[in-house]
């Protein structure tokens, strides 16, 4: 017989998305554009605090039209964290732009302050800056904001996997020039595909959602003055936000617990450590990581291994694009020259199972996999 798929995050649905998008159909609004759109916007801007928001196609497409909005350029600089997923990089190579990758720090495995200092020294004047909040951790957002400021470089905070996240009481998104969100498949929460762009400045999200739309000018006739893309959310997929969004309280409380449930059960192997969460912060725990302590003789590859045998999917830390082929020309800035944190991270790391529909049995399972190879 054959067991079950233990998943680390697939998406959970509730049956309010349907009523939106019945309500799309019934009203006849399926294409780009219509009432979910403008309502998820209007929406998911309340949640998270902020005055605008415009409804995209990806996490990916909201990245690129924050970079081209900011104005950046071929052969601009941009500095970006290394320990991150891909897509926070690959819009900055659409734009023909040039990624400087910045080490984490080891209190919160984002974007290390002291690394982002050491980058202006070298790099005096990026056109950007690109921070995240990897696995719902909030970075050291204070830090970060001053340095930018000081040197009067736009932030734009990719949240794609912090939406619900807060530093200091407020939204993970919210602190840059401009945000943005992922509901790709397996997020906190998802529209099957989409993203979101947000910020204080009406403008900008004004120009983000031209942008998306081909940028067509105010004309009866078609007419563009710049180039265009198609990276706007459709009223069906905004309806299944909608839907989402009503139960993100819920699955941040129960992505909460999966990570107090490991924390709790690995209290006693002092060789694992649960990833960081930021004291100045709360954290979403989109996904529960625990790091290998230096030496011993379990590896995450044997992690890996032991739970792929019982049908359970973990996942491998990012590997930093400092060390991915594709970006393999572009410098990466250490805090300090004998060491990479998020190189570490990477090599110690995994990414257990965090799927809010596990039941406790999975857990156990997990838990005992996990428990018996040490
Ligand atoms: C998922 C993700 C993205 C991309 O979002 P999409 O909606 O899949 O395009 C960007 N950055 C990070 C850190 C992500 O995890």
């Amino acid at each position: 017989m054959s067991k079950k798929r233990i998943f680390l995050s697939s998406p959970t649905m509730h049956g309010e998305e349907q009523k939106y998008i019945k309500e799309a159909f019934d009203t006849n609004w399926v294409a780009p554009l219509g009432p979910n759109v403008n309502a998820l916007e209007e929406e998911l801007a309340a949640y998270v605090g902020i005055g605008h928001a415009s409804a995209l196609s990806a996490g990916t497409a909201a990245i690129h039209l924050a970079l081209r909005i900011l104005g950046v350029k071929e052969g601009d600089v941009v500095f970006v964290p290394s320990l991150t997923f891909s897509a926070t990089c690959n819009p900055v190579m659409y734009e023909k732009a040039v990624p400087v990758f910045i080490d984490s720090e080891e209190d919160t495995w984002n974007m290390s302050p002291a690394a982002l200092e050491k980058a202006f020294e070298k790099y005096p004047s990026p056109k950007a800056v690109i921070a995240v909040h990897l696995y719902g951790t909030p970075a050291k957002l204070d830090e970060i904001t001053d340095i930018c400021n000081a040197h009067h470089v736009p932030l734009i905070e990719d949240a794609a996997e912090s939406l619900g996240s807060t530093y200091k009481g407020k939204h993970t998104g919210t602190f840059g020039k401009v945000g943005i969100y992922s509901f790709n498949g397996n997020k906190i929460i998802t529209t099957s595909g989409g993203g979101m762009l947000v910020s204080e400045d009406g403008e900008i999200t004004k120009q983000a959602t031209f942008l998306a739309t081909q940028a067509r000018d105010a004309a009866r006739h078609y007419q563009h003055s710049q180039v265009g893309f198609n990276y706007r959310m459709s009223n069906i997929t905004a309806g299944i936000g909608r839907g989402q969004l009503l139960h993100l309280d819920e699955h941040i409380a129960l992505k909460k617990k999966i990570y107090r449930e490991y924390e709790a059960a690995f209290r006693d192997v002092r060789q694992i450590r649960m990833n960081p969460l930021n004291a100045e912060g709360d954290a979403n725990n989109w996904l529960s990581c625990i790091t290998i302590e230096p030496g011993c003789p379990v590896t995450p590859d044997m992690i890996f291994e032991a739970l792929d045998k019982e049908n359970i999917e973990s996942r491998p830390i990012w590997k930093p694009l400092h060390l991915q082929p594709v970006f393999a020309s572009c410098d990466f800035i250490k805090e300090n020259e004998e060491k990479s944190v998020a190189e570490d991270i990477f090599y110690r790391g995994l990414c257990l199972p965090s799927d809010i529909k596990n039941t406790k049995e999975d857990m156990d399972l997990i838990i005992k996999t996990i428990k018996g190879l040490f």
